[in-house]
């Protein structure tokens, strides 16, 4: 399993990241996780073709996690390929069609299957060989924490969110979780998290997953990274990676 980060941004922008989107590698098919701003362009960068994409799993619907996700639809319809499965949390029907409704002659061209998860829910996509996994993380909107098992691994991406123990638990064992960290230590934030909030929920956590991923970076934590790696290691044995815009990681 390959996991590429197309983007680790936000809303707010920023040199060298552009807003939230990963993309897994399973055999040979591709699984988008997220499609912010941005997410669209790093396709080439990635050296993926973004015709192979026709599964997107959406976290939630804040507008730096899916605004590149109408502009995919359009791009992949202008190169041959108009169907596209997306899984999301309640909301996702609506707010696809609002949008796609302002764009009648794409809407008439394509083929969009939307499906509406709840937390907990397990299933495998159509021609995908893993089991996915989700539950409710703690943000601002109905938001999902996914949780990926191929055959040569499993992860767990956070989404947005404060630390939850649903999230931690959906990551017990995992080998990688992908986290968000949106803030440095020491700033007071809700829906989000700090090395410092995320540390005090892995002391209980400690030896069960394999190595942390943190992404999801506003401006305000540039130069905060060694620190952030350096709170965690306090209480957390693995490995600790800061993502970068393109950076790949094998399991
Ligand atoms: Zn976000
Ligand atoms: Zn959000």
């Amino acid at each position: 399993m390959e996991i590429t980060f197309l983007g680790t941004g936000v809303a707010i922008p920023q040199k060298n990241r552009v807003q939230s989107g990963v993309l897994v590698r399973l055999e040979e098919k591709p699984l988008l996780i997220d499609c912010g701003s941005g997410v669209l362009n790093r396709f080439p960068d990635a050296g993926v073709s973004h015709t192979e994409v026709d599964t997107v799993l959406l976290s939630h619907l804040h507008l730096d996690h899916v605004a590149d996700l109408h502009p995919l639809i359009k791009a992949n319809w202008l190169r041959g390929n108009t169907s596209m499965k997306i899984y999301g949390p309640e909301g996702t029907e609506e707010w696809f069609s609002k949008v796609i409704d302002a764009y009648e002659y794409l809407q008439e061209e394509v083929d969009v299957d939307i499906i509406e998860l709840v937390p907990g829910k397990e299933f495998t996509p159509e021609e995908f060989d893993c089991e996915i996994s989700c539950t409710a993380a703690t943000h601002s909107v109905p938001t999902l924490a996914y949780r990926v098992t191929g055959e040569d691994g499993e992860f767990v991406y956070s989404a947005d969110t404060e630390p939850s123990r649903d999230v931690m638990d959906l990551a017990a064992e995992a080998d990688l979780l992908i986290h968000e960290c949106s803030f440095p230590s020491g700033m007071k934030v809700t829906n989000h998290t700090t090395p410092s909030s995320l540390a005090d929920i892995l002391e209980e956590y400690n030896n069960e997953i394999g190595s942390i991923c943190l992404t999801h970076f506003y401006p305000e934590m540039r130069g905060h990274e060694r620190e952030a790696v350096h709170r965690l290691k306090e209480y957390f044995e693995g490995e600790v990676i800061i993502a970068e815009d393109l950076m790949k990681l094998e399991l």
